[in-house]
């Protein structure tokens, strides 16, 4: 009888942990180069002034330059600094010392989001291309379980990045750039949205604008009920390439409220409330002063990310300071803690989670 309770005891634990594990939903949302400067900074006072990239510098002023930069980082993204910090973790301020980067030497984004998604550095993946990623993901690995398998799902406004996790083979659900929406019932909603996607200007060639990753996204999450979701926006990036400051911190402070209001739908469902973690990091970072609207191998400080993380079971340990250097490679380690399932890269080295618990 001892024995027997003995290694109940023993037991236990490891029932509450699969069942913890069980009940586990998980969105990632990724913003494509958006620098740890604006998230942690807000608005960067050697750009607002600049009328070769800002279309009303007054205008922009008043939008978003404040005083400090804790007021202008709560008024460029307010729920990042309002709820996220409050409830959970964030890493990457690099004036508090709180480091994250990417391991791969390319600073550009197919292999920022394949170092993400398979837990490693590839050297041989160095271009944007969308060609399939000859190494096995996290998320991958998440459909082969029994608990998650058909319910792994994304959405992304950039073409490449569904070939990051290499789609065919891995049998996720994904829809990118132009191509129409992936849910299970076709509501009149969702055939408005293909419609309007058809119609509107194709203004960047292989992205769509994240307007319509933001609301395919939440039409998904009430169609098809995904308990594992990345969501990958892309406008802040393609506006620093053009040069066009205004319009990046617009797609900073709008993404912020997508990302806001995908939570607040999720937490008013019962299949989510209570039951998901809810991560952002991105790809790269960019230069700084006029290099800011690059990123790249001879880009400086183009190596820099940040990460946060909040929900089920999620400490709200809020913005870090003096920890790391983490890596863009550790999110996949991350993932498969948080799902509960066992994830080895290809190339044989565990990553250790980001700590947040
Ligand atoms: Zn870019």
């Amino acid at each position: 009888m001892r024995r027997i309770i003995l290694s109940l005891f023993l037991f236990l634990p490891l029932l509450a942990a699969a069942k913890g594990a069980k009940d586990t939903r998980l969105i990632v949302f990724t913003i494509d180069g958006l620098r740890w400067q604006e998230v942690f900074t807000g608005a960067d006072p050697a750009l607002v002034g600049e009328p070769k990239m800002v279309r009303d510098t007054a205008e922009l002023r008043q939008a978003f330059w404040r005083t400090t930069p804790e007021e202008r980082r709560a008024v460029l993204m307010p729920f990042v600094w309002n709820s996220i910090v409050r409830n959970g973790v964030v890493i990457g301020n690099r004036n508090k010392n709180s480091m994250m980067q990417v391991a791969n030497k390319t600073n550009i984004s197919y292999p920022g989001y394949s170092e993400m998604m398979t837990g490693m550095v590839d050297e041989a993946i160095r271009s944007n291309n969308p060609v399939n990623n000859p190494h096995r993901n996290v998320l991958e690995a998440a459909n082969e379980d029994v608990r998650y398998r058909g319910k792994v799902m994304m959405y992304g406004s950039w073409k490449s990045t569904r070939f990051a996790i290499h789609n065919e083979q891995a049998g996720i659900p994904a829809s990118v750039s132009y191509e129409p929406n992936i849910s299970s019932k076709q509501t009149s909603h969702l055939r408005l949205l293909d419609r309007m996607q058809a119609g509107m200007p194709h203004f960047w060639k292989s992205e769509h604008f994240d307007a319509f990753t933001f609301a395919y996204t939440l039409e998904l999450l009430k169609t098809d009920h995904p308990k594992v979701m990345w969501v990958s926006f892309g406008d802040c990036d393609e506006w620093a390439h053009s040069n066009k400051y205004n319009l990046y911190l617009d797609a900073a402070h709008y993404t912020d409220a997508f990302i806001r209001d995908i939570y607040e739908a999720c937490e008013a469902d019962p299949f989510y409330r209570g039951k998901t973690v809810y991560l952002i990091t991105c790809d790269h970072g960019r230069g700084s002063g006029e290099a800011w609207t690059g990123h790249g191998s001879s880009t400086k400080g183009s190596e820099a990310t940040w990460f946060m993380i909040w929900g089920k079971g999620v400490n709200a340990l809020g913005e870090t300071a003096e920890n790391g250097p983490f890596y863009t490679q550790q999110v996949a380690a991350t993932i498969a803690q948080i799902l509960g399932i066992d994830f080895m890269p290809d190339n044989g080295v565990r990553q250790q989670p980001i700590p947040y618990q």
